[in-house]
């Protein structure tokens, strides 16, 4: 026995361990899902950069390997061009190549100018033709070559690539072609032509960071009398592209961390209701338990009395009539509250079986309290009560249980003679209401007794409710009225409500809605005239 009981109190523990291991493990889950998730996005987006790299500098490794090629050629074309006049009449060639600036011929002893594409830029003839080639080039020196001699120069705030290319003319004499091309032109028709393909690069002019493996490199051959130096580019991964894939990181985990913050919410907030209905169960199975004790002394009490006295009236034990007198009251109050508890009984087990059923009827309600009043005046004066009764003139009929009305009459004066201490009384109202567009008869009870806690009104209408008070565990009482109560006056499309101070009194409000008034014609054309 001792086990079982030791093992049932251990049960709701063990219970409560277990459902907080359950939350801190899903907020253990939660979190490490988090951590997981954002290091995923954070691998995805470090892929993405380091690809987004590598191809920047497989498209530098492609620029730098094109670059002096292309230049080769264009430079190839232009020789051959000359090579090809035998009058030496050395005229510019007739596709001009696009990206090249300015174009010279020497052939040992003559500088030819072969022009330049589109408008002559005078500062770039100039510096070509006083800086770069101002002394006598050697020819011997030129290697004769597939690539081009590259040095720099600047002109004009322009920098410039001079490439040399050794050739030989149509006698097979040496010749030099000499191309001038500003680095803004390589930029804009060579570069950039090659890195806008692909969305994630783009290229940069970074002074000088020769470590950066992505700049353009156009090996410069180091002629001693060119000052000057390359432009740096970089082609290295978009700032929009970088921009981009930090903001996917930072969305991502905004978005994941949002997500899981309102599932633990959720899961915290189902908890808490979780918690909250067992709670309720479980105070609701105790009130149950307590209801066979309460109710067990609710009968003995009056059957033992009752018995006592029919004995001794039997008995002839009595010699006064008014003593005798007084024993048929005991008798009749006693079996009067054995008759309401019964009642109450079995109206909540129907309730509660959804078997209860009501006859509705137009009823006159002042008429059903004043009859329920006078039943219990004898027991309100018994019981030292000051009473009083007051009923509203042309009150609005009710459609009604005649017997539930008395029902609830009977529950509100028996709690208020139960529920009161030194100050005795007991006041009844019968009014019409009309308050809130509602029309009806507001039956009210009150009284000056022990009053109610604010804490237990939300329950008193719940099954088997007793308040924790000890003057109402005091008095013999199931927690079954005032449920009755309440299913009666939902029943009728009423409402009840408590107005209660502690040790000032409860004032407990039944309305019940009037019977809806026929519509007669009469009432349908005023109507339509109101409209209008
Ligand atoms: P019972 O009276 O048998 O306990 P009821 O359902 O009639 O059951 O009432 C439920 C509880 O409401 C009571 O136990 C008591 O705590 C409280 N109560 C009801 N009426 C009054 C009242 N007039 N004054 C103070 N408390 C009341």
């Amino acid at each position: 026995m001792s086990t079982d009981a030791s093992s049932s109190k251990r049960r709701p523990l063990v219970t409560g361990v277990a459902g907080l291991a359950m939350v801190v493990l899903a907020i253990g889950l939660a979190v490490v899902g988090n951590i997981l998730a954002f290091e995923q996005v954070r691998s995805v987006t470090t892929r993405l950069m380091t690809e987004a790299t590598a191809r920047a500098g497989q498209v530098a490794a492609t620029a730098n390997e094109q670059f002096p090629q292309r230049l080769a050629s264009a430079l190839r074309m232009v020789a051959d061009h000359v090579r090809r006049r035998p009058n030496k009449t050395w005229e510019p060639p007739p596709r001009f190549p696009a990206w090249i600036d300015k174009l010279y011929v020497w052939n040992g002893t003559e500088l030819r100018d072969l022009g330049a594409a589109g408008q002559e830029n005078p500062a770039i003839a100039s510096v070509v033709r006083n800086q770069v080639l101002a002394g006598p080039l050697e020819i011997s020196a030129v290697a004769f070559t597939a690539s081009p001699q590259i040095d720099f120069a600047r002109a004009d705030g322009e920098e410039l690539v001079i490439a040399q290319l050794g050739s030989t003319d149509v006698d097979l004499n040496p010749m030099v072609v000499v191309a001038a091309i500003s680095q803004a032109r390589i930029e804009a028709d060579f570069l950039r032509p090659l890195v806008s393909a692909d969305d994630a690069l783009q290229l940069a002019v970074t002074g000088a960071d020769p470590d950066n493996g992505n700049h353009l490199d156009v090996p410069n051959s180091g002629s001693q009398n060119l000052a000057g130096a390359l432009r740096i580019w970089a082609i290295q991964p978009a700032k929009a592209f970088v921009d981009d894939q930090r903001r996917t990181v930072l969305t991502q985990t905004l978005v994941y961390v949002g997500l899981t913050t309102v599932a633990l919410g959720t899961l915290l907030l189902a908890m808490w209701f979780l918690t909250r209905v067992v709670r309720r169960e479980v105070a609701l199975a105790e009130l149950k338990s307590g209801f066979v004790a309460d109710v067990s002394h609710e009968l003995k009490t009056p059957l033992a009395l009752i018995r006592m006295f029919a004995e001794t009236l039997r008995d002839g034990r009595v010699a006064s009539d008014e003593k005798r007198q007084e024993y048929y009251e005991v008798i009749l109050r006693e079996s009067t509250r054995l008759t309401d508890l019964i009642h109450n009984i079995l109206d909540f087990s129907r309730i509660e079986a959804g078997r209860k059923e009501y006859h509705l009827q137009t009823t006159d309600v002042a008429a059903a309290v004043e009859q329920t009043y006078a039943t219990y005046r004898p027991q309100l004066e018994h019981a030292g009560f000051e009473h009083e009764l007051r009923v509203e003139s042309g009150l609005p009929s009710v459609d009604a249980d005649r017997g539930a009305i008395a029902q609830i009459l009977v529950n509100l004066i028996t709690n208020a003679v139960k529920y009161s201490d030194d100050e005795k009384y007991v006041l009844i109202e019968v009014t019409s209401d009309t308050r809130r567009n509602r029309r009806g008869v507001l039956i009210s009870v009150h009284d000056l007794g022990i009053g109610i806690a604010p804490e237990d009104r939300a329950m008193l209408t719940e099954g088997f409710y007793r308040a924790s008070d000890s003057r109402v565990r005091g008095k013999a009482g199931a927690g079954l009225g005032l449920a009755v109560v309440r299913h009666i006056v939902d029943a009728h499309g009423g409402s009840l409500d408590v107005e209660s101070r502690l040790v000032k009194g409860s004032t407990f409000r039944v309305f019940l809605p009037a019977t809806p008034e026929p519509v007669t014609s009469e009432d349908k054309t005023d109507g339509a005239n109101t409209d209008r």
